[in-house]
């Protein structure tokens, strides 16, 4: 007998790397996943599940989802053949380590995005982390050396960095980025609008760079499903290659096409999510124990003296957020997403609760 743990002919990389760190956890106000606050509007859900019921389910979409990859490219000014569409930016991320991390390097900083770091590792990418700044800046000497001394590959950078919020000056990512000759370098723009940070331009500039953005975080469709790369023709044309067919299905397609033709409620929204940011970290500058560090994204890190105990606080109070305590320089820290101003109250009113 095999051991059901060790099932037989499975890569030695795959057996070692623990499943992704998620447990969902049922409670009434939920701030552990970066999500919107609010669903897709419940207008746009109307037409497009009219629109989802007109299209044939029995035939395959578009072979590489070209209608909608058109209107993404319309709505980011972009040209169609430098845009690579998927199922959630994290399956790009594994397919750029397909592109340029295995038998190369993935070249990222500590803390990361736990993504990066876990494909590096399941495809047996050599992985390399430099430590951010103390105040979560880019170590942008570290980084330009370790850009000299690896062997080239992907190079992740992260604005809104995550987990910390941290945005750095244009300067310095600019600095780290022209660094980075004969890599790929990736702008891993999840949480822009909520920092108004573009890096288009940036990445327009050189043949070797990506931007990834998504419709999880800003345009409340983490449900459906949907990511993005824009980058060169030459660049977008062989990370489409890796990109299987028909991987964007019909229903997601149909959803996706009516909110790029009504993407106003995203600003108001992003707008939304930046007061109400900015309100609970005032709400919780005096607290005695917590800290909260400053953020640019849809979420912030409070800095406790014992993780574990304000988690189980939180939740004794209906609140469930993440624990990021584990990782290297967040020790105590819970990460927290911004939620509907009631939700909000309510964390801020079982934050004074706990001394
Ligand atoms: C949430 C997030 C993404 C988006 O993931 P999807 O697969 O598109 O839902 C990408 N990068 C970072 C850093 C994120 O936090």
């Amino acid at each position: 007998m095999t051991n059901p743990a060790e099932p037989a002919g499975v890569r030695p990389a795959v057996r070692s790397v623990p499943a992704y760190p998620f447990t969902p956890i049922d409670a009434p106000i939920k701030l552990d996943q970066n999500e919107s606050a609010y669903d897709f509007p419940a207008d746009l859900k109307v037409v497009a599940t009219g629109r989802m019921l007109a299209r044939p389910w029995n035939r395959y979409p578009d072979l590489h989802a070209d209608t909608l990859k058109e209107r993404v490219a319309a709505f980011e000014g972009w040209d169609p053949a430098g845009v690579v569409l998927t199922p959630g930016s994290n399956v790009l991320i594994k397919l750029l380590t397909e592109l340029a991390g295995i038998g190369q390097t993935v070249l990222t900083v500590s803390p990361t995005f736990s993504v990066y770091t876990l494909e590096a590792r399941l495809l047996d990418a050599r992985l390399v982390q430099v430590p951010l700044n103390p105040d979560f800046s880019l170590p942008v000497g570290a980084l330009k050396a370790a850009l000299r001394e690896n062997r080239p590959g992907v190079l992740y950078v992260t604005q809104p960095h995550a987990p910390t919020g941290f945005v750095d000056a244009e300067a310095a990512v600019r600095e780290v980025v022209e660094a980075a000759e004969g890599w790929v370098v990736v702008l891993d723009e999840a949480y822009h609008q909520f920092s108004g940070t573009d890096y288009r331009n940036l990445v327009r500039a050189g043949e070797n760079r990506l931007s990834l953005r998504t419709f999880s975080k800003a345009w409340g469709l983490a449900g459906v499903r949907l990511g993005y790369a824009l980058g060169s023709i030459a660049l977008a044309t062989q990370l489409q290659k890796l990109v299987p067919a028909f991987n964007v299905g019909t229903l997601a397609q149909a959803a996706l096409e009516v909110a790029l033709e009504n993407p106003g409620y995203v600003a108001e929204r992003a707008a939304e999510v930046v007061r109400e940011r900015e309100r609970v970290i005032a709400a919780l500058a005096d607290h005695p124990v917590w800290t909260v560090h400053p953020s640019r994204a849809n979420f912030y890190l409070i800095r406790t003296p014992d993780a574990e105990a304000a988690y189980r606080h939180l939740l004794s109070r209906g609140i469930v957020v993440r624990r990021q305590d584990r990782l290297p320089m967040l020790e105590g820290c819970l990460r927290v997403a911004v939620g509907t101003p009631a939700e909000n109250d309510a964390l801020i009113a079982a934050a004074r609760e706990f001394r």
